[in-house]
């Protein structure tokens, strides 16, 4: 057997098409761009490298992007500042603070400090028990892209028993919720999990955000399952590698998502997606 490939580039190239199509209809009738706010402190390579990219996607969809690069020795009380002045500015309709952040600065108190109407990463405390009850209009960026995906390949989530390894508050706790939401009966993993093996085995949806290259190994994976790789990891070759053994693993899968190519650039089109929310809804709130 050979999985069929999910492509996460084509499906988020058309998630990005219908939100250039939309944003340049609201901004001609509205006169103003939707604005995303990046907000970057430090030299961390990787997340430079995501915050281009984040730009290069405005720029694509029609949105203006500003950005402010920090240098590393910022003071949580002038990154707060910052966030402030945000919060405060009619241009901008999104706010991200890219994670993450020099240890001197405690992300609970930036992410807590974003207005929730602007916080498009959905991670203020706000917006999670929004999702937590399944009554929310900023879906966590990545896992909605793999929301996106598992849709793209016509897999119906109801019913399924869908296995998330990993339980961080950006992927594994949400991912779980969403997964909840469309009916999925749903087991979470972590690094206490007793006998991994033997539930991955069981899963018809597996989705892989642990964070160690190759963990999933093929004998960890039920013939034809759905297989999702939200794994970003360096190799011993320092190349870019997922947390699924893709060869092997694709011998046995149904469906499974390529790193790179697969959740990375979805979570993109999920901000744009997201950024465009805040600005049509800051637009209902300002002319009712
Ligand atoms: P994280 O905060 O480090 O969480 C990793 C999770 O994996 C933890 O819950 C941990 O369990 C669990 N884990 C670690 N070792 C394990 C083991 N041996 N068996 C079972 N579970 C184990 O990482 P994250 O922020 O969720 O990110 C996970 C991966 O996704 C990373 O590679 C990250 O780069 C990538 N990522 C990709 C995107 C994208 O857009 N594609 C976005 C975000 C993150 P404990 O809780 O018990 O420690």
């Amino acid at each position: 057997m050979n999985a069929e490939i999910i492509d996460g580039k084509a499906v988020s190239a058309s998630v990005k098409n219908r939100i250039a199509v939309e944003t340049a209809a609201l901004t001609e009738k509205n006169g103003r761009k939707p604005g995303l706010a990046v907000v970057i402190v430090g030299e961390n390579p990787a997340s430079k490298v995501y915050v281009n990219n984040k730009k290069k996607a405005c720029a694509e969809v029609g949105f203006e992007s500003f950005e402010y690069a920090l240098a590393e020795e910022t003071s949580e009380e002038e990154l707060l500042n910052l966030v402030k002045k945000l919060n405060a500015d009619s241009k901008v309709d999104g706010i991200l603070v890219q994670l993450p952040l020099p240890r001197h600065i405690s992300e609970n108190k930036i992410i807590n400090a974003i207005d929730p109407k602007k916080d498009v990463d959905a991670f203020h405390p706000e917006n999670v028990g929004h999702i937590m009850i399944g009554d929310y209009s900023f879906l966590p960026c990545t896992p909605a892209g793999v929301m996106e995906l598992i849709a793209s390949a016509g897999v119906s989530i109801e019913g399924k028993h869908c296995v998330v390894i990993g339980r961080s508050n950006i992927v594994g706790k949400p991912m779980s919720m969403l997964l909840l939401h469309k009916n999925g009966t749903v087991t979470i993993c972590h690094s206490r999990t007793k006998n991994l093996k033997e539930i991955t085995k069981t899963a018809d949806i597996l989705i892989a955000a642990v964070g160690k290259a190759y963990f999933v190994t093929a004998d960890m994976v039920k013939e034809g399952a759905v297989v999702i790789d939200v794994g970003m990891n360096r190799n011993a070759e320092n190349k870019l590698c997922g947390d699924v053994d893709y060869e092997n693993v694709k011998e046995v899968a149904g469906f499974i998502t390529p790193v790179p190519g697969g959740v990375g650039p979805m979570t993109i089109a999920m901000l744009m997606e997201n950024t465009l929310t805040a600005y049509k809804q800051r637009r209902d709130s300002e002319c009712p």
